[in-house]
């Protein structure tokens, strides 16, 4: 198990899925864990619970990230809630949209990067003042930049490549900001999970689902948020003092 006990971290989307299941890691490896949520402050509140009551420490901070200033807002608040520096930023909220090419509007395309895109960037550039030296930053990037999942080929498959064209961007940032941020002993990183059964993929609930996830993976199984948290973590922490500017596949070797 990975010690970062006396460091403090920020989660973004930790009240459910993959953010939850890394703010649940982080605590058990002994991190006072600020929990975000957007809209479900009843889930973010039962992570907290959940944490405090295993002996951690954690509070709940809302922003609604699709916002114009929603970074900065949940910038601001961690400042104030956090008296040390931040030692961990997880930027892990975010939307997807599988719909047909011809059927996506510009809400959808603009709603997308000003969540995963938009949101991430202004959030590190607001949190730069708090981050501790030699903190790590961790983004959630996604097995869509490099591959196209399910039958691209078939006239009704839907497209991912607006999200897929998100990520791509964020990918892009871990690289600049690694390069810029390591006289500063800062580490930036992202992990880039295939398909992970959580409310954004609930079509591994299906069997059609399961069976176009398994059939692209080598290793047959369904891949859970712990399967991402646990990277993660490790990328928190001092095991991986000498990865930065890295993209990690956590996708049981889908696509190879
Ligand atoms: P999820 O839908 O369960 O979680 C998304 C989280 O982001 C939620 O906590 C949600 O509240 C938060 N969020 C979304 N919009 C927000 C907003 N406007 N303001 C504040 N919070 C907001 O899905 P997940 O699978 O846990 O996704 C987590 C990350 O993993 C995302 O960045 C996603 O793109 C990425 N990802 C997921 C998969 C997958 O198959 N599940 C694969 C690759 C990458």
């Amino acid at each position: 198990m990975t010690n970062l006990s006396n460091k403090t971290a920020l989660v973004t989307g930790a009240s459910r899925g993959i953010g939850r299941a890394t703010a649940l890691a982080l605590a058990e490896a002994g991190v006072r864990v600020i929990v975000h949520y957007g809209r479900s402050m009843a889930e973010a509140n039962a992570v907290v619970d959940e944490i405090r009551s295993a002996g951690g420490q954690a509070d709940a901070v809302q922003a609604d990230l699709e916002t114009p200033d929603g970074a900065s807002t949940l910038a601001e608040r961690v400042h104030k809630l956090v008296e040390k520096p931040l030692d961990i930023l997880v930027s892990n909220a975010g939307v997807s949209k599988a719909a047909k090419f011809e059927d996506y509007e510009l809400e959808d395309f603009d709603r997308l990067f000003a969540t995963n895109v938009r949101s991430p960037f202004f959030l590190v550039q607001q949190s730069l003042p708090m981050l501790a030296e030699g903190a790590s930053i961790v983004l959630v990037s996604s097995l869509v930049v490099r591959a196209v999942p399910g039958n691209p080929s078939q006239a009704d498959a839907p497209s991912l490549s607006a999200y897929a064209a998100t990520k791509g961007a964020v990918e892009t940032l871990v690289r600049h900001w690694a390069a810029a941020l390591g006289s500063r002993r800062i580490r930036v990183n992202a992990v880039a999970p295939g398909v992970i059964e959580t409310d954004m993929s609930n079509f591994t609930k299906t069997e059609s689902g399961r069976n176009i996830t398994l059939g692209m993976q080598t290793l047959k199984r369904i891949g859970q948020p712990s399967d991402v948290a646990d990277v993660i973590a490790f990328l928190c922490s001092e095991n991986a003092r000498w990865i930065t500017g890295a993209i990690i596949p956590v996708d049981g070797g889908s696509k190879l």
